[in-house]
């Protein structure tokens, strides 16, 4: 069989920074664990702008399209904020979402135990703490119509329309029960059917998909209010959390908080299941280019490389190598190697970008 295909976009700032980490992790589960890809690179954002005046070229979009799996850096930096709206970089990442058709957007929050005394929240709240909060990316209230500024008499009213229809909610769903089941096999879906229309139909719908495909797994429903609370509260009583767009979009950086660092966050966005039957799928971190730190080998590459384990794990169905990655890095971090981001206030040296890399692909090398 030839092997998976696995489209690179580094993007600006600190993307391609990370994301050579990344390609050495890829390399060694080639050349390790017999596990090669088919991997091909390309431009995204201002990097894509600079050379083709588009964020996104449509050679790109349609190797996007290809691909099992697309694995993107971060977009954006200061020299394209005058640009206009349209070729902004970050209008090449939406594109991508939008054409693969992205509906569920998966956040883990994942507390890893060296780096509990980082949550702002008490260390026995979060240590081990690992959720997943599945968003709705592709509907709701940012797309929904009638939306604008109008003017109603004498004053200017302000309009978004949250919409979703059954469908939507449906498939998201099934995302969310699909990888409970690989989980802890337990949903907690949240929207707020006390004061919404669309919160009720939310709340059948995903109790209807529940009771006919997935009555093994376990289900619960709480209003988003109440879940954002709970979070903070004993954010442990969960495994995934199902949600739509606006909700997602507050409780996936809540929860993103309990763990510590933006350069320890990973994400995946995943669409309707290919001919091969594996999803469409975007993996990437959470962070920004973070052009304040770009260049100066400072950033942390492993929420890139989380990125990667989740690809692993959820387009090519090797969660035995996701997990061996995600050993690797807690090791690392077991025995103190930080970069500068996850530098505690009794300091120490940090390690370099390119150190961080090395570090994990040794923890790999010693798990073999
Ligand atoms: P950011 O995530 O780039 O940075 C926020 C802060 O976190 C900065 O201080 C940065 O140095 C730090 N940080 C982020 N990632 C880090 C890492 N891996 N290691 C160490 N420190 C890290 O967010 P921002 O500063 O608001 O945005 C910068 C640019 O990135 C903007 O152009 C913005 O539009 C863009 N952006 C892109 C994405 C994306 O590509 N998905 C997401 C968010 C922001």
């Amino acid at each position: 069989m030839a092997n998976p295909s696995l489209l690179i976009l580094p993007g600006d700032g600190i993307g391609p920074e990370v994301m050579a980490e990344v390609k050495k992790i890829i390399a060694w589960m080639g050349d390790k664990r017999g596990l090669g890809f088919e991997v091909s690179e390309d431009l995204v954002g201002g990097a894509a702008y600079d050379k083709h005046g588009t964020p996104l070229h449509d050679d790109t979009m349609a190797k996007a399209q290809a691909v099992d799996a697309v694995l993107l850096g971060a977009v954006g930096g200061p020299k394209y904020d005058k640009l206009d709206f349209g070729v902004k970089p970050e209008r090449g990442l939406l594109r991508l979402r939008k054409e693969m058709d992205l509906f569920a957007n998966l956040r883990p929050a994942q507390c890893f135990d060296a780096l509990a005394d980082f949550s702002s929240l008490k260390r026995d709240v979060v240590a081990g703490l690992d959720i997943m909060i599945v968003r709705e990316l592709t509907s709701g209230v940012y797309f929904g119509e009638p939306r604008g500024i109008f003017t109603e008499g004498n004053e200017r009213v302000g309009i978004n329309t949250q919409r979703y229809t059954e469908s939507e909610i449906a498939r998201v769903a099934r995302s969310a029960f699909e990888l409970a089941r690989r989980r802890r096999n337990k949903v907690c879906s949240m929207e707020k059917a006390n004061v919404m229309e669309s919160g009720i139909l939310w709340r059948e719908v995903v109790q209807e998909v529940h009771d006919k495909e997935y009555p093994d797994v376990e289900l619960s429903h709480m209003y988003a209010d109440n879940g954002a609370m709970q979070l903070v509260r004993w954010p442990k009583q969960f495994d995934v959390i199902l949600t739509d767009n606006l909700f997602g979009d507050v409780l996936s950086d809540c929860a993103a908080m309990l763990t510590g660092s933006l350069g320890m966050l990973p994400s995946a966005s995943l669409g309707a299941p290919m001919a091969n039957g594996r999803p469409k799928a975007l993996y990437e971190p959470v962070h920004g280019s973070a052009p304040d730190i770009a260049g100066q080998g400072k950033a942390n590459p492993i929420a890139c490389i989380l990125s990667f384990a989740m690809a692993l794990r959820y387009s090519f169905d090797k969660g035995d190598e996701a997990t061996r990655v995600e050993k690797a890095v807690e090791k690392v971090l077991a025995e103190g190697v930080r970069t500068a981001d996850l530098m505690g206030p009794d300091g120490g040296t940090p390690v370099t970008t390119v150190q961080m890399g090395a570090a994990v692909l040794a923890a790999l090398d010693a798990s073999l």
